[in-house]
């Protein structure tokens, strides 16, 4: 199946090379130079425009960093015609960036008025799970449109939700990611904690992870560098899930909670301490590096 990939970043990178490794024809488009050079040289044919990549694909998926890129590119801005005008009636329209759940029902909605069939999926298990192709995927839309999905979502991923109808998977996306980055702050709270009493994280994580306190950051995520080898801690906090997307990713779990009245006081206060953390410039860093401000806040 002829599939454009639009967005290939720090999570779009690994999903394009997955599919292309399933023997789908994946072409790719990123906005940024670099991108496409990259994966050019990792054997993706890279296209000079979305509207190019996109040319007689039966699929398209975009990867892309907020509400904002996937409204634009899709719905069109400063009167500039969005790419569903350029897609065929009968495509399939695969979302996996984390965005608002309104945003995805408007694309949705146009989408359907011209007869392409589209999901909201947005993914959770990181870069890693995104190279090794097990992502958890969250789904909102029909279940025709998600059985039809389905051999390119199993390309990359290993677990596939179906959430509910359009918007439904962002709902769920942004439950975990509050859930992830208050978890985040919780477990660097700790280690910080025993760091600034002497202990040695590396025994200090171990402990923790087999004890009461065990979580995700702990098994495969640790915020301290050299604790695991694979971390994005341990790579200068580079490559991983920056701190202005899942200051994004709060923000959007707080609309939603205002929307329907709902009481989310964690998630209140870990977007503001994420907020202080990209004010205090560490914005583009992965967010695991909250530790920082919270070892500042020791005075170490
Ligand atoms: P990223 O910033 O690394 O990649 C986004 C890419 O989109 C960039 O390369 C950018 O140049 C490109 N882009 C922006 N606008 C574009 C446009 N109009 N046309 C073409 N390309 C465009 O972000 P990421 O870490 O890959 O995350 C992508 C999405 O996935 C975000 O919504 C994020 O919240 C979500 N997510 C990220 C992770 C993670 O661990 N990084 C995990 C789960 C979900």
């Amino acid at each position: 199946m002829k599939i454009a990939f639009i967005g290939l970043g720090n999570m779009g990178s690994g999903m394009a090379l997955n599919l292309q490794r399933a023997g789908h024809e994946v072409v790719g488009f990123d906005l940024s130079e670099a991108a496409r050079q990259l994966h050019a040289e990792r054997g993706i044919r890279i296209a000079d425009s979305a509207q190019n990549a996109a040319q007689g694909a039966a699929a398209i998926i975009t990867m892309l960093p907020a509400s904002q890129h996937v409204e634009g590119l899709l719905l069109g801005h400063d009167r500039q015609a969005g790419l569903l005008e350029h897609l065929n009636a009968g495509a399939l329209l695969i979302d996996s960036s984390t965005i608002a759940a309104a945003t995805a029902r408007r694309v949705a909605a146009a989408a359907a008025a011209k007869g392409i069939h589209f999901l909201d999926a947005p993914v959770s298990g990181g870069t890693a799970g995104a190279a090794a192709g097990t992502l958890t995927f969250m789904v909102g839309g029909s279940s025709a449109t998600l059985e039809r999905a389905l051999p390119l979502l199993e390309a990359m991923g290993k677990n596939i939700f179906h959430a509910g109808d359009v918007g439904a998977g962002q709902t769920a996306k942004i439950c975990n990611n509050m859930l992830l980055g208050t978890l985040m702050i919780g477990t660097s709270e700790a280690l910080a904690l025993g760091i600034a009493n002497g202990l040695d994280p590396k025994v200090l994580s171990e402990i923790m992870r087999r004890s009461s306190g065990g979580n995700w950051a702990l098994e495969v995520y640790n915020p301290v560098p050299g604790v695991q080898e694979n971390s994005a801690a341990t790579r200068d906090y580079t490559g991983g899930f920056g701190t202005d997307l899942m200051l994004k990713d709060l923000g959007l779990a707080l609309e939603s909670a205002i929307a329907a009245r709902a009481s989310t006081p964690l998630g209140a206060l870990a977007r503001s301490l994420y907020a202080a953390h990209s004010l205090a410039g560490h914005g583009t860093q992965d967010f695991s590096s909250i530790i920082q401000l919270l070892q500042e806040n020791a005075g170490q």
